[in-house]
């Protein structure tokens, strides 16, 4: 496959690390340095308990060095199951008879988003599938976001729309950044080409090339704020890892720029799907978390997105180690958030989900926790993405940014949407936080807060 040597990973692979290379590679990661991939095949070869425990004592490390506490919450609006491709994981597949189809008008993306904000989101992954027309798709697409964008709920608004969406050419990608997207997200699946050929049997998704080259693409059109991830479960892990590791590399070899996201979907159930219901290769929650805790070792400075696909107790274990993004009360079909939803959530859904719990029962977790949740999309707005953002993160610089931001995005949530049980821990949490700030970003906060008593709202750093 373009940009991934499978050679070189397969002899990787082969490395069994000592205890001594394993305490070399973690002293490494205290400076927050970026490792090689032999170093991160290496910490992948681990099995032993004593040097797993290590290993997630510096992800640990990494995570609360590097994001402090805040973890920033976002929700996916499927706004159309239509698909004329043919992945054997998925329910939307275009062979599935059973999925009922359905792609929202623009008025029905408005209700849901107005649902969405009612109940406090501020951030939404526009998810979709492809039909045979890059025409109709990029113009829905296009509409769907400023739909989005549109909806005012009572001086609420939502302030980035992310997108999970198909190749396309630069023009397209161009339409999209003009439509005001936030990230451009795509999964290449898996790395492994043989695989990938066997499980992509018909429509344009089957040339993977054309899905390797989609971030270039999206890099030509100005999209300088991207998502990758493998699908896990389709083939083998460590390779995987691996792979994706190695199309980073390139990415920022050919563009001088790596993804902003890394996403960790492991396969489920999806209706109709055979396949889904018996990967290849499953992986068991231990090496699940082992990834996770490798990756944010691997690349500190990358964004880690934690889907509900995971239940809710590997989750809370999960923004311990590395994760930094987490979606809430998703519903992977087209109009799920309909209240009294008239839709057969079984028939129309991508896949399972396995954390169900509502955004204020995650808020309270995280909170429980000593996280802080965080509506922010400020870094997109103020144009610090891409190469900006990293000059800014590497330093350490963004950190005091990002918590003022948090504090005042929780507290926006916790004064109009949070229950009252749920205020009452998410206000001694913010105290907690202030006692710990200097003296100049406190009477910063201090502004900030009272502004939001005065009614304002929605200002950032
Ligand atoms: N249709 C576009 C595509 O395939 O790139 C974008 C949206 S697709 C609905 C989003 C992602 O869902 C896919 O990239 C795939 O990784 C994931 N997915 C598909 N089937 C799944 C399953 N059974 N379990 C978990 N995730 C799945
Ligand atoms: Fe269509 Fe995407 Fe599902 Fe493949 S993963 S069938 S492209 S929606």
């Amino acid at each position: 496959m373009k940009h991934v040597n499978e050679t070189k990973i397969n002899s990787l692979l082969k490395i069994e690390a000592t205890g001594k290379n394993i305490d070399d590679v973690l002293e490494k990661t205290t400076c927050l340095e970026r490792l090689t991939l032999e170093e991160s095949a290496k910490l992948l070869s681990v099995t032993d308990s004593v040097l797993l425990k290590k290993i997630y004592n510096a992800a640990a490390y990494v995570k609360n060095t590097i994001y402090g506490r805040r973890v920033v919450m976002f929700v996916p609006l499927y706004i159309s199951n239509l698909c004329a491709n043919t992945c054997l994981y998925c329910g939307f597949a275009s062979n599935n008879k059973l999925t009922v189809r359905k792609k929202l008008t623009i008025l029905e993306i408005k209700e849901q988003t107005e649902i969405l904000l009612k109940r406090g989101h501020k951030r939404i992954l526009m998810v979709a599938g492809e039909t045979s027309s890059s025409k109709e798709n990029i113009d829905y697409y296009v509409n769907g976001v400023k739909a989005i964008y549109s909806v005012d709920y009572k001086g609420n608004k939502i302030k980035r729309v992310n997108v999970n969406l198909a190749p396309m050419s630069v023009d397209n990608f161009k339409k999209l950044k003009e439509a005001g997207i936030g990230t451009y997200q795509i999964f290449q699946e898996t790395y492994h080409e043989k695989t990938y050929r066997k499980l992509h049997i018909a429509g344009a998704k089957s040339d993977h090339d054309n899905r390797l080259d989609a971030i270039g693409n999206a890099f030509k059109a100005g999209i300088d704020d991207v998502g990758i991830g493998p699908l896990l479960g389709l083939y083998y892990h460590r390779f995987e890892i691996l792979a994706m590791l190695m199309h980073i590399e390139y990415l920022e070899k050919t563009y001088g720029l790596g993804p902003h996201t890394i996403s960790v979907p492991r396969i489920e159930p999806a209706p109709g799907s055979v396949y889904a219901l018996n990967p290849e290769y499953p992986l068991t929650d231990e090496e699940f978390k082992k990834l996770v805790a490798v990756l944010r070792l691997s690349v500190p400075y990358t964004g880690i997105i934690m889907s509900t696909r995971e239940t809710a107790d590997l989750r809370d274990v999960l923004v311990n180690l590395g994760v930094s993004q987490i979606s809430a009360e998703s519903k992977v079909t087209p109009g799920g958030y309909e209240e009294n939803s008239i839709h057969n959530d079984k028939l129309e859904r991508q896949f399972s989900v396995n954390d169900q719990r509502s955004l204020d029962e995650i808020v309270q977790s995280l909170m429980s926790q000593g996280f802080i949740p965080s509506f922010c999309a400020a870094c997109y707005r103020k144009n610090r993405t891409g190469g900006h953002f990293m000059d800014l993160a590497k330093p350490g610089k963004i950190k005091h940014i990002c918590d003022i931001n948090a504090l005042i995005t929780l507290k926006e949530y916790l004064d109009d949407f949070a229950k009252p049980e749920i205020k009452k821990i998410g206000y001694k949490l913010i105290e907690e936080c202030k006692a710990k700030l200097d003296k100049s970003s406190l009477d910063m906060l201090e502004n900030f807060f009272q502004n939001i008593d005065n009614g304002v709202r929605d200002k950032y750093v």
